[in-house]
C-alpha cells in the first residue's frame, strides 16, 4: 500500500424509485469514477436486505466499495454529488444513504456493523437507530430526506468489513441512458444456452419448467441483464454466451444472492414475529384450499399446538401442485417470510408423509374379488362365493408426492432464497424447481 493511502469503505443506499435508477447502477458508476481519486479494493458488494420491508423500491438492495484512497474527503464529496444529482429525489419512498468509513475506523466498527448487517438482513430496524449508531460510530455519512437509506448503507458497510458470510456472484449489465425505459432486447435463445452451459454454476437465469427469462428485467430502470452465480468465473462464462442490445456498461458484485441469509430457525408458532423470515416444523393439520386468485394455503401446527397459515401464492406456479398433495398428519419445514398472518413459503422439505387410506367395498375372503353392496344399510355381498360382510374397508393408498425438499421456480423466486441446486443436504432428495 502506498504511504499516506488508507482503506476506506463506501456504503450507499435508497437511490432509486420505480420509475428508473437502481443503486447498484450507481455502484458501477462509483466504481470507475472513483478511480480518479485513488484504487478500487476487491469486489462491489451488493446486498439484499430483509425483503419484507415495505419501503423496499424493488429487491431491498445495498451497495458497498472498497477503495484505497489519500483523499478521503474528495471521494465523499464525490459520492455525495453522483448521489444528490442521480437519485429520485421526487419520490416520496427514496431517502438516500452515505455512508463512508475510515481505515482507522475499521476496528471498532467492525464487530457493531457486522451485527448491524445481520440485522438488516433479518429484522426491522428503526431510521433513529441507524442515525444514533452512526454518530456514536464518528462515522461520517449523508442522510437525505428522512434518512431512512442510512439503514442500507451501514448494514452494507457491515458486509464489507466482514467477509465470514457465504457468497455469490451477480454479473449486472447496464443498458445505454437513451434507450432506458425502452423494450430490453436480450437474444432469449442465448441466455437458454448459456444456462445449458454454466448451470449449475449459475442458476435462475431462466425458468425451464415456465420456459422465461428470469433474468431481464421489466422495470424501466438501467439493468439490462443479470447472471448468478457461484464464482466469478461461472458468470463471466455465462455472460460470453449472451448476444444483446449495446450495453453501456457491467460489473460484477459479490453479494448474498441465493444463500439464504435471511431465514431465523423457529422454534415454534409462538417465536414468528411480522415481517421477519423462518425456517418452522410442523404438522400438516389441514389439506390446502385454493382461494380466489389461485392462491394455495394450508394450515401448519407446531409441538405446542400452535397453528400458522402457510400460503404457495399465485406466482409460485407448480409450486402450489405440491402444496396441494399434502394431507393432515405430513411432517414438514416450511421456509419463508411471515406477513399478515401468514407464511409465504419459498421452499419446503417434507420430512415424513402420514399415512393415507381410502374406503372400499370389502374383499371376499373366498375369491378376494371386491363384494357388491347387498342394498342400503343390507351390507355387502359376494354372489359368486355367497360371503357377506357388514363394513366397508380402509384401503391404504400411495401417495402421489415422497419426502423431500421443494421449491418455488425461478420465477418467483427471492432474491436471498438459497435455489435447491445449492443446497447441500444428504438426508432428503432435493427435486429443483425448474
Ligand atoms: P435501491 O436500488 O434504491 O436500493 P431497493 O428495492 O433496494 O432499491 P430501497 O429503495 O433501497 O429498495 O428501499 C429500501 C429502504 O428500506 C432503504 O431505505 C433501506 O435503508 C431500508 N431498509 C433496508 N433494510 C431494512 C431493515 N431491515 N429495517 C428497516 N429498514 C430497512
Amino acid at each position: 500500500m502506498n504511504s499516506g493511502r488508507k482503506r476506506i469503505i463506501i456504503g450507499i443506499d435508497d437511490t432509486d424509485s420505480r420509475e428508473g435508477m437502481c443503486t447498484t447502477y450507481l455502484g458501477a458508476l462509483l466504481m470507475e469514477d472513483l478511480c480518479a481519486f485513488g484504487s478500487p479494493l476487491g469486489e462491489p458488494l451488493l446486498i439484499r436486505l430483509n425483503p419484507t420491508i415495505p419501503y423496499k423500491t424493488r429487491g431491498n438492495a445495498a451497495v458497498a466499495l472498497c477503495f484505497e484512497s489519500d483523499e478521503p474527503e474528495k471521494i465523499m464529496e464525490h459520492v455525495v454529488s453522483r448521489v444528490s444529482s442521480m437519485s429520485r429525489m421526487e419520490c416520496e419512498n427514496t431517502n438516500p444513504g452515505v455512508v463512508v468509513i475510515e481505515e482507522g475506523d475499521f476496528k471498532k466498527a467492525k464487530p457493531i456493523l457486522s451485527g448491524f448487517f445481520m440485522r438488516a438482513v433479518r429484522d426491522v430496524i428503526s431510521i433513529d437507530e441507524a442515525r444514533s449508531l452512526a454518530e456514536d460510530l464518528g462515522l461520517t455519512f449523508r442522510a437525505f430526506k428522512n434518512g431512512r437509506g442510512l439503514i442500507g448503507a451501514l448494514a452494507a458497510c457491515g458486509a464489507m468489513l466482514d467477509h465470514e458470510w457465504e457468497h455469490t456472484y451477480e454479473f449486472l449489465t447496464y443498458r445505454k441512458g437513451v434507450v432506458c425505459g425502452t423494450k430490453r432486447f436480450v437474444d432469449c435463445e442465448s441466455l437458454f444456452k448459456a444456462d445449458s452451459e454454466t448451470y449449475p454454476e449459475t442458476w435462475d437465469s431462466v425458468d425451464r419448467l415456465n420456459e422465461l427469462v428470469v433474468c431481464v428485467p421489466r422495470s424501466p430502470d438501467p439493468v439490462l441483464y443479470g447472471i448468478r452465480g457461484d464464482t466469478r468465473e461461472a458468470v463471466e462464462k455465462a455472460v460470453a454466451v449472451i448476444s444483446s442490445e449495446e450495453i453501456e456498461r457491467s460489473c460484477i458484485y459479490r453479494t448474498n444472492q441465493g444463500t439464504d441469509m435471511h431465514l431465523i430457525s423457529a422454534g415454534c408458532v409462538d417465536d414468528i414475529r411480522e415481517m421477519h423470515s423462518y425456517m418452522l416444523e410442523g404438522t400438516v393439520v389441514s389439506p390446502a384450499i385454493t382461494i380466489r386468485g389461485g392462491h394455495s394455503i394450508f394450515v401448519l401446527e407446531d409441538a405446542a399446538g400452535r397453528t400458522i397459515d402457510c400460503a404457495a401464492f399465485e406466482p409460485t406456479k407448480n409450486f402450489r401442485e405440491v402444496v396441494r398433495r399434502l394431507v393432515p398428519g405430513d411432517r414438514v419445514v416450511v421456509y419463508g417470510s411471515v406477513t399478515e398472518d401468514t407464511m409465504n413459503i419459498e421452499k419446503m422439505c417434507i420430512l415424513s408423509l402420514a399415512d393415507t387410506f381410502e374406503e372400499r367395498n370389502p374383499a371376499c375372503p373366498s375369491c378376494g374379488k371386491r363384494m357388491k353392496s347387498a342394498g342400503s344399510g343390507q351390507g355387502y355381498r359376494c354372489k359368486k362365493c355367497a360371503t357377506s360382510a357388514s363394513e366397508t374397508e380402509l384401503v391404504p393408498v400411495e401417495r402421489d408426492i415422497g419426502t423431500g425438499f421443494y421449491e418455488v421456480p425461478p420465477c418467483a423466486r427471492r432474491h436471498l432464497a438459497k435455489p435447491l441446486i445449492r443446497l447441500r443436504c444428504p438426508e432428503f432428495p432435493v427435486f429443483p424447481g425448474r
